[in-house]
């Protein structure tokens, strides 16, 4: 049996840290934000250490401790030494954001680019899972790791390396749910249609470029949304903040499309 909490108890993170990759820009800034107002500490990952040194700010606004981490999370040594790092003080939460919507033709890719998007989308997901469960596997813990709707349904040309990639997250988040679900909770987060920097940068490229596949496959896109508007970055963010909770003390192993309805259509 779980005690019964108050709401505010539950969605609480006062105490617990969260590692958040990509936490530059997007998504992963929102749910900076999100579980900083919730009390989290933070532990911030990205290339992009500018954008980093943002999020901290902002974050910290919320009166909690955030540190900044620079690293290539498609270089495995790299993650080796963050969680070197972090040894002593793994976190509690961890949610795997970071990734790349590269996109090239299938006929066109060749190794470099194959591996490279692979180590960034999958690979880097494997080995943060594997140093997280090494650390939390007695005290127990939160992963969310981020997929696609593409995983599912394959809408944009050009990303099969992409959807490859993404739907290995949900394979390897629901193995790691049934494996140690006695201690933590896994769950994949399918975000679609949400409006960040890299979708807004992807949309003016086409527009440049008067790319006609690209605008069509946005105009159809954008005909299939039951909501009839793209996401924000936030309304991920309240999602995640939801699975990391103790709101969430029951779900492990689930898929979560935050896509305004798109998969049903
Ligand atoms: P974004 O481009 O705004 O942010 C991604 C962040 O990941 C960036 O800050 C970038 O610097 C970082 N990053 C990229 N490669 C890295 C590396 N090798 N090492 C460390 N950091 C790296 O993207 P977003 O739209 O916020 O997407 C976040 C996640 O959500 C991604 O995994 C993406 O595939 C997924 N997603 C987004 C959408 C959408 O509509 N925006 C839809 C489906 C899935």
């Amino acid at each position: 049996m779980t005690e019964t909490k108050p709401i505010p108890e539950l969605i609480s993170l006062k105490g617990r840290t969260a590692l958040i990759t990509g936490a530059a820009s997007g998504i992963g800034r929102a749910a900076a934000l999100r579980f900083a107002e919730a009390g989290a500490d933070l532990e911030l990952v990205d290339l992009d250490e500018f954008g980093l040194k943002e999020t901290k700010a902002l974050a910290e606004e919320f009166g909690v401790e955030a540190n900044i981490h620079r690293a290539d999370l498609s270089r495995k040594v790299e993650i080796d030494v963050l969680w070197e790092a972090l040894r002593g003080q793994e976190p509690d939460i961890l949610i795997n954001n970071a990734g790349v919507y590269w996109f090239n033709e299938f006929t066109e890719v060749d190794e470099g680019f194959y591996e490279k998007v692979m180590a960034i989308n999958l690979h880097s997901i494997f080995w943060m899972c594997q140093h997280f469960v090494q650390a939390r596997k007695d005290q127990g813990g939160v992963i969310i790791n981020v997929s696609s709707i593409e995983a599912f349904l394959p809408f944009a040309r050009g990303l099969v390396h992409y959807d490859a990639a993404k739907l290995g997250v949900v394979a390897l988040t629901r193995a790691i749910a049934r494996e140690y679900g006695r201690k933590i909770r896994a769950n994949v987060v399918v975000p679609g249609g949400i409006e960040t920097e890299g979708v807004k940068k992807l949309k003016k490229e086409a527009i440049m470029k008067f790319d006609m596949e690209k605008m069509g496959i946005s105009f159809h896109f954008n005909a299939r949304l039951p909501m009839g508007r793209f996401g924000e970055p936030d309304e991920v963010a309240r999602v995640m903040l939801f699975l990391a909770s103790d709101l969430a003390s029951y779900v492990n192993g689930a898929i979560i499309p935050v896509d305004g309805g798109f998969l049903s259509t």
